[in-house]
């Protein structure tokens, strides 16, 4: 029991845990290469605290609640969004980063704001638009995540956007085309874009977030593939990676709780599959940063391949499991009938606004790159209002079952 002032005082824990101090090679705050608005610093937070703060308030993270993930938002109420995995990647992204002494909040933002620029409908929504886009640019959602941190967001008098320090943008911009890359620099030379035009790797921060993302939708997809009935144990426990974890999982099941105990057996399992993912990447990770050991971030940012990343034989099996998810779940029949409506919803919202830009709000149907607008002001949108949007325009209703 601890007596405030008695003798146990001093030996009590912290009130607050603090992490451990940061490695030489992590994203530093008070080194930031700053934003593109100086500001004066924030006084109880830090550069990338208030990062991830302007994240969580601004609308487009909100409508990641109802935007999909594999399954269309309305097939299930316990589905992953793009917001249950947005935190479940920022989860991931967080302890690994503090075991490998990066910054936890910059980990954090990153991983928040790294699919903010997704369409409806996940993949099959960003393909139909990049599609519509063809002549006009194209469109790639890490693209569109930093329009949305850079622009579109617009919530303050000094500037458009978020205005995150560089850090955080160069972590969002986790691919982009050459092409798109050179338009980018053309407007700001020392931006994001120029490690696609000069290679290099983005801080260890962003490296560990792209892991992290996968680590989280090859585990959460599999629970949301097993309770949507489309894949099966069974037919999982072909894929090494899986079948290591399950029978982990089944050797601790305690006698008796066999009926009725599938879901917890799969949970069990899941938590064991996820776990070994995350100390394979900062085992691994670890390992090669000590081996190279950067002065400091910059030193991250000129080499030639990235430092966080899983061992070769781990990398090797989750490929695997990767492959076997593309083929019994991303391509099963039952989600490729549905994508192909929804893309074909975002095709024909596309040439509707691009028809009649009046019928979007004033902003977008106002601008001087209409298609570019049209992109924008879909790519917004979740699924229920394109699905909404789509039926009041058509006069159809894409899904009659809803
Ligand atoms: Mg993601």
């Amino acid at each position: 029991m601890n007596t405030p002032g008695g003798p146990q005082a001093s030996a009590s824990p912290p009130l607050l845990i603090t992490p451990p101090a940061l490695a030489p090679w992590a994203c530093a705050p008070q080194a930031s290469r700053g934003r593109r608005v100086p500001e004066p610093p924030a006084p109880t937070r830090n550069e990338h605290q208030r990062d991830r703060d302007r994240i969580v308030h601004s609308t487009a993270f909100r409508r990641l609640v109802y935007k999909t993930q594999v399954f269309v938002n309305h097939e299930g109420d316990l589905f992953r969004t793009r917001l249950t995995h947005s935190l479940e990647v920022a989860q991931v992204a967080r302890s690994a980063a503090r075991e490998l002494r990066l910054h936890e909040d910059l980990a954090e933002a990153i991983a928040l704001a790294h699919d903010l620029g997704h369409t409806p409908f996940g993949h099959a929504g960003q393909d139909a638009l990049h599609a519509c886009m063809a002549e006009h640019g194209g469109f790639e959602h890490n693209l569109q995540s930093l329009r949305v941190v850079d622009g579109l967001e617009q919530r303050y008098f000094a500037f458009d956007g978020l205005n995150l320090t560089f850090e955080a943008r160069e972590g969002i911009l986790k691919h982009c085309s050459p092409r798109n890359a050179r338009r980018l620099l053309a407007a700001e030379p020392d931006g994001p874009a120029r490690r696609f035009v000069d290679g290099g790797q983005p801080g260890l921060e962003a490296q560990l977030v792209n892991l992290a993302d996968e680590i989280a939708y090859c585990t959460h997809d599999i629970d949301d593939g097993l309770r949507s009935g489309l894949l099966r144990v069974e037919a999982l426990r072909e894929v090494p990676l899986f079948e290591r974890a399950h029978a982990q999982a089944l050797a601790r099941r305690p006698a008796g709780l066999a009926a009725g105990a599938g879901r917890r057996l799969v949970f069990e399992t899941l938590r064991r599959l996820l776990a070994h993912l995350v100390a394979d990447v900062v085992q691994h990770s670890e390992a090669a940063l000590r081996a190279v050991r950067p002065a400091d971030v910059d030193d991250v940012r000129r080499l030639a391949q990235p430092l966080v990343g899983f061992s070769p034989a781990c990398r090797a099996a989750l490929d695997e499991l990767k492959r076997f998810l593309f083929q019994a779940l991303y391509r099963h029949p039952q989600v490729e009938q549905t994508t192909a409506t929804a893309r074909d919803v975002v095709a024909e919202l596309f040439r509707a606004y691009v028809g009649r830009p009046t019928e979007m709000p004033p902003d977008f149907a106002g601008a001087a790159d209409r298609p570019r607008a049209v992109a924008d002001y879909i790519a917004g949108m979740t699924d229920r209002f394109a699905l909404r949007e789509h039926e009041r325009l058509s006069g159809r209703r894409a899904f009659p079952a809803l």
